[in-house]
């Protein structure tokens, strides 16, 4: 098909709400490229951009204007900024950086200093980081997805005192259960599906029945030559001890060194062939076949190891403390948002009211009078501490809003921003800080919502989700969304459904780091319409056989890209053995002078726990040092 008639079938002309331009281009300062391409037309957007910025749909996630200055500040153009608007304004904390870890800190500073006045800084225009809330109006209802953090999940432990935040904020995760619509998908009997595509398995197929067929019956049908379908259906059955012969010491210590991938061909003496069908499958932090250690994937269950009697890691899954909203974490960053400016979300919120909660108020969060503000669309290129080395009298804090640099004063910092950009931030930091902080490089990870006015084509097939390991997105999935708080979004199969959609880009062949950074620049140069065609085409390929119209089914699209996503983790193979305080993330979140540094990338795991835990731990070092706790 001609690449015209192609874009028309596809519906790539259709008026769906969308931005796909950057209304960040006037904002660059200090002549930075911009990080994404600014190649799409604004031809292609529908009307204005709305003002609700959960409701602003297109490239989401880091959008083009949040990191318009990133690459100015990563080239040192900000060492000594020519200050254009000094705003005489001296706080008692700023805080750079309205993630939940941010938050959380003037949520911790506030709890202990009420009188005291706190300002939060950040690039995006909306508040949470990566808890990030995408709304889809469509005929007069809205519809909630998860742009980024999904759930309070995790496989470690919560504090006491993360836990007693949750409590604090009326959410109470033990309910979980009670808000998640199984019922759904079960009345209309949809299950697992796995799409094979011609690329990777010589023609394109969708088997329906993945976990529920047993596994020869699911691997007969599915396009694969004889060895590979031998093998895979070996795997997925009662395995041998691949090892036999050697200790279980010896066992750790061999799989700790090799990845699974390596131990699948190697070792499970698995045919090449059947390789493809593991690409896209996401091991813990997002590692992949070929960069998870065997040793993370034995104890995560994967496919190989139950021959081998290995003995379980200790403590590693708190499976039981989960709960989901339906715009994931967004609600906890609107359940602190409301308690630290009551002002822009009135009344008192819980997990039963926060998600219907009337539109937050955006231009409240930064009102004068307010003992905490927040301040959106504004990045900070510089904390400079004032005063002798020994007694500092505080810092100024330097940030690019409405493409001018703008000043602020504080007694006190908190970055809870990104480790990567703290060595620009503060450049007289210690070299030794500075390479600790360096260290890290983000998973980068892309969440696309589309909304579909109906999701017959799914219900025909009997498929709720589908594995597409070939494919762009390895992973999409129907979205029942939770029902805390009486929000109900999905019904009919003929009514409109979230599909969520997940990429973790990546190279494989290169060592993880690398990876990552390839990840990262595919996530900043592809284009909005580069991603929407990606997304039609592989609908279309998938649905294939149902009545699914690309063109007439999608009714928005919203590419939540974090080419700065998940925190750095490290493991067996991608990283040097070293003692627990000598890793880069201890040795890089010191304190420096009246600087703390929070986020998650400080406890080097990806996790709102994390979050939580580290904005607690530079709080307590600022009060600590300054004699206020
Ligand atoms: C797609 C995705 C899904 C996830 N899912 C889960 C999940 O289900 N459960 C879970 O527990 N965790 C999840 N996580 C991990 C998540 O990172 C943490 O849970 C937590 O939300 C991190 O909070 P943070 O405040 O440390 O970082 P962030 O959310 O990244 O917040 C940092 C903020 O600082 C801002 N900032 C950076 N530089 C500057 C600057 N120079 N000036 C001003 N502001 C700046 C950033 O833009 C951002 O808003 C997910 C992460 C991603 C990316």
């Amino acid at each position: 098909m001609a690449r015209a008639d192609e874009f028309r079938a596809l519906g790539m002309h259709r008026r769906i709400p969308r931005r796909d331009f950057l209304n960040g281009v006037a904002l660059a300062v200090g002549a930075g490229t911009l990080r994404d391409g600014a190649r799409a037309s604004a031809a292609q957007t529908v009307g204005a951009e709305p003002a609700y910025p959960p409701q602003r749909l297109g490239l989401r996630g880091q959008h083009g204007s949040a990191v318009a200055s990133f690459d100015a500040l990563a080239r040192g153009d900000f060492a000594a900024p020519r200050i254009d608007v000094d705003t005489g304004e001296r706080y008692d904390l700023v805080i750079v950086g309205g993630g939940l870890s941010g938050l959380a800190a003037a949520y911790f500073w506030h709890a202990a200093l009420p009188n005291q006045r706190v300002l939060v800084l950040d690039n995006h225009d909306d508040f949470g980081g990566h808890a990030k809330r995408n709304e889809f109006v469509h005929h007069g209802r809205t519809y909630l997805a998860y742009g980024g953090t999904m759930s309070v999940a995790t496989p470690y432990p919560y504090s006491y005192m993360a836990k007693q935040l949750l409590v604090d904020l009326g959410v109470e995760v033990p309910r979980n259960q009670e808000f998640q619509d199984r019922d759904l998908f079960e009345k209309y009997k949809l299950g697992a599906s796995t799409f094979f595509d011609r690329e990777h398995f010589g023609t394109d197929r969708l088997v329906v029945g993945t976990g529920r067929l047993p596994w020869d019956r699911f691997f007969a049908r599915a396009p694969l030559s004889e060895a590979a379908r031998r093998d895979l259906i070996r795997l997925h059955g009662t395995n041998p001890d691949y090892l036999a012969g050697q200790s279980v010491e010896q066992k750790i210590a061999l799989l700790a060194r090799i990845s699974y991938e390596e131990f699948l061909l190697t070792h499970a003496k698995m045919s090449p062939e059947a390789l493809p069908f593991f690409l896209g499958q996401g091991g813990r932090n997002n590692k992949r076949v070929d960069t998870t250690p065997a040793l993370e994937a034995a104890r995560a269950g994967r496919l190989g190891f139950d021959g081998m009697n290995l003995p379980p890691e200790p403590s590693f899954r708190q499976g039981s403390f989960t709960f989901h909203f339906p715009d994931g974490n967004a609600s906890i960053a609107r359940l602190l948002v409301s308690r630290l400016v009551p002002a822009a979300i009135p009344g008192h919120h819980d997990m039963q009211t926060i998600v219907k909660a009337p539109p937050v108020a955006y231009d409240r969060l930064d009102a004068d009078a307010a003992p905490t503000r927040v301040r959106l669309n504004s990045t900070v290129v510089r904390v400079a501490v004032d005063g002798p080395a020994a007694r500092p009298t505080g810092a100024r804090v330097a940030y690019v809003r409405d493409g001018r640099v703008h000043q602020v004063r504080a007694d006190s910092v908190v970055l809870a921003c990104y480790n990567a950009l703290i060595p620009h931030l503060v450049p007289e930091l210690h070299d030794t800080q500075k390479e600790a902080l360096s260290y890290p490089v983000k998973v980068p990870m892309l969440y696309t919502n589309v909304l579909l006015r109906r999701w017959a084509p799914f219900a025909a097939l009997g498929v709720a989700s589908i594995n597409a390991p070939g494919m762009y997105y390895p992973n999409v999935s129907l979205d029942s969304a939770s029902t805390v708080g009486g929000y109900k979004a999905v019904t009919t199969p003929d009514e409109p459904i979230v599909v969520h959609m997940v990429r973790n880009p990546n190279k494989p062949g290169l060592p993880r780091r690398e990876q990552h950074r390839a990840g990262q620049h595919e996530l900043r140069t592809m284009t909005f319409e580069e991603h929407e065609l990606a997304i039609r085409r592989q609908m279309t390929r998938m649905l294939a056989g149902t009545d699914f119209d690309a063109a007439a089914d999608i009714a928005g699209i919203a590419v939540n890209r974090w080419p700065d996503g998940y925190s750095y983790t490290y493991d067996s193979l991608a990283d040097p053995d070293m003692a627990p305080e000598q890793r880069p993330h201890v040795v890089g979140r010191a304190r420096f002078g009246p600087v703390a540094i929070a986020n998650s990338d400080a406890g080097a795991a990806a996790f709102t726990n994390q979050a939580f835990d580290e904005a607690h731990r530079a709080v307590q070092e600022l009060l600590v040092s300054r004699g206020l706790a």
